[in-house]
């Protein structure tokens, strides 16, 4: 511990964001980071507690109080040797983590929690820029190969830890560019996408092979793939959007989020959209339906397009603004939270709605007949309202992965939620040699749950393929 008395010296100071008006204007990342002396100054109010709750607070178990402490006395280059033992892609989490770790920090007791995620990003950004960051490529080779279906957070992980433990790895992602759901659904303006390019080329100069445009079980047998490999990991995410089927619901203009966001992602990186149904918020009152990240995602989006409103619905109760720390900490709190796409647009929120029929006019979006829910769900009568709308977007989640295709051929077991049957200790499946991590296995999640998945998937197939593994968990 650095500076024992910095928590009690220094107030917390974050990262800022560049002004509503300029960054609607581009897709860029718009956060401004901290200088060098801000963020050794942020690091030192660490206070190095007894038990560190934010180690389980992090699902990758960041062990942030030692980079904190090595940050405050300048040794960034070793902060990023640790920060890189529990995670793979810091410059990931570092953008787009809802950060857990700060809602467990003992100083979230006031509200003043260290800020972590900026110190985080800070030093990965940092040992990038240095040149730092190299390639580390196994000093022996195993001589065995694996198979890696889907190339998300989980997914790379998987490969970058057993390319480094010295296996073959070869990647099979059907899409043209690797990253999954942070290329071709979290928008730039949250995380640009430079930044899995450069962590692709190191895995590749790691000896990992990527074979791009391969849908496993449509293009290619999986069994095929089985047979080929002494290892199978899926990591091919939870895929299978929420839909709203009631009347209506075959209006033009009623869309699911991922449709738009891919599109807007493609738009952006130069690809082919892929589509002849081009979707655009521009000039149009857009509604989304669904609270979450993608319905952040989709409000920031169709900003950037020039909507004329952006109106964004909710099923469950509004959540308080503050949490009871008595009752919530150290765990994540329920609590209303505003991203900065929700400052953007200026966007109404409606809480406890529940859309009843799109209503439309020659086959196209005119607008949402809705009703207000109490706590039990149950209609509010009377309650009845109409929006009006030419866009709306579902933005309700995922249900589970794909099933035709790759799981089906391969005929794996499913839990009670469809995601494919595997334990998190040894993340086999239900046949031999095949392993699932990631979305795939534990639904619809977040990020870096993905990667602390790929890193424990691989030191489980490692260990499956050698009796033996020094892959941490
Ligand atoms: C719009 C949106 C915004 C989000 N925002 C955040 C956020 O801000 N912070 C956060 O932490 N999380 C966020 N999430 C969640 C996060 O992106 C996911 O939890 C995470 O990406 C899951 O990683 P994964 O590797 O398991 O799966 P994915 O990222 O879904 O990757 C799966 C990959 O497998 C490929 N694939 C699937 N099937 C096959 C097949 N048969 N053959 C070949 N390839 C296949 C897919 O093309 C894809 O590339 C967001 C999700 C969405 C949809
Ligand atoms: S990965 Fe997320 S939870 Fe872990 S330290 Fe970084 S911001 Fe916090």
């Amino acid at each position: 511990m650095g500076k024992v008395t910095g928590f009690l010296e220094i107030d917390r100071q974050d990262r800022k964001y560049k002004p509503a008006a300029d960054r609607i204007r581009h897709y860029d990342e718009f956060m401004i980071p901290l200088s060098e002396e801000a963020t050794k100054n942020q690091a030192s109010r660490c206070m190095d507690c007894g038990i560190p709750f934010c180690h389980n607070g992090c699902p990758v178990n960041n062990q942030i109080p030692d980079w904190n402490d090595l940050v405050y006395h300048g040794e960034w280059k070793r902060a990023l040797a640790n920060l890189h033992s529990t995670n793979n892609f810091p410059e990931f989490t570092g953008r787009i983590c809802p950060a857990p770790c700060e809602a467990s920090c003992t100083l979230n007791l006031q509200d003043q929690p260290v800020t972590i995620k900026t110190i985080e990003c800070a030093i990965v950004d940092r040992g990038f820029n240095e040149g730092w960051v190299v390639p580390e490529p196994p000093k022996r080779k195993t001589g065995r190969r694996v198979a890696v279906v889907g190339s998300g957070p989980a997914g790379l992980a998987a490969a970058q830890q057993l390319a480094r433990a010295g296996h073959d790895v070869h990647v099979f992602e059907k899409n043209a560019k690797a990253g999954g759901l942070l290329r071709y659904g979290i928008p730039d303006f949250k995380m640009e996408k430079h930044l899995i390019d450069r962590r692709v080329a190191q895995m590749e100069a790691e000896g990992v092979i990527f074979h791009y445009e391969v849908n496993v079980g449509v293009d290619v047998n999986v069994r095929d793939i089985v047979a080929g490999h002494d290892a199978v990991v899926l990591a091919g995410g939870a895929e299978n959007p929420r839909d709203l089927p009631i009347p209506g619901r075959e209006l033009r203009g009623v869309h699911f989020a991922m449709d738009f966001l891919t599109q807007q992602n493609r738009r952006v990186s130069g690809e082919p959209l892929a589509t002849n149904e081009p979707i655009f918020a521009t000039g149009k009152h857009v509604v989304v339906i669904g609270g979450g990240d993608t319905g952040s995602d989709c409000i920031g989006t169709s900003v950037r397009h020039g909507a004329l409103s952006v109106t964004q619905l909710e099923i469950m109760p509004e959540p308080p603004v503050k949490e009871s720390k008595l009752l919530t900490w150290p765990d994540w709190p329920l609590k209303l939270r505003t991203s900065s796409s929700h400052d953007e647009a200026g966007a109404p929120r409606h809480f406890s709605v529940l859309t009843k029929e799109f209503l439309g006019k020659d086959g196209v979006l005119t607008g949402l007949r809705c009703v207000k829910v109490d706590g039990k769900m149950q209609e509010v009568p009377d309650s009845s309202f109409i929006l009006r709308a030419d866009l709306v977007l579902l933005a309700m989640g995922f249900v589970s992965p794909i099933r035709e295709g790759l799981l089906e051929q391969l005929g794996v077991d499913l839990d009670n939620r469809g995601n494919v049957a595997a334990d998190t200790r040894a993340y086999n499946s239900t046949r031999e040699k095949v392993f699932a991590c990631g979305d795939m296995r534990r639904g619809q999640s977040l990020v870096v749950w993905a990667i602390r998945e790929g890193r424990q998937c691989a030191h489980a197939v490692d260990l499956h393929l050698m009796g033996e593994t020094n892959l941490p968990r």
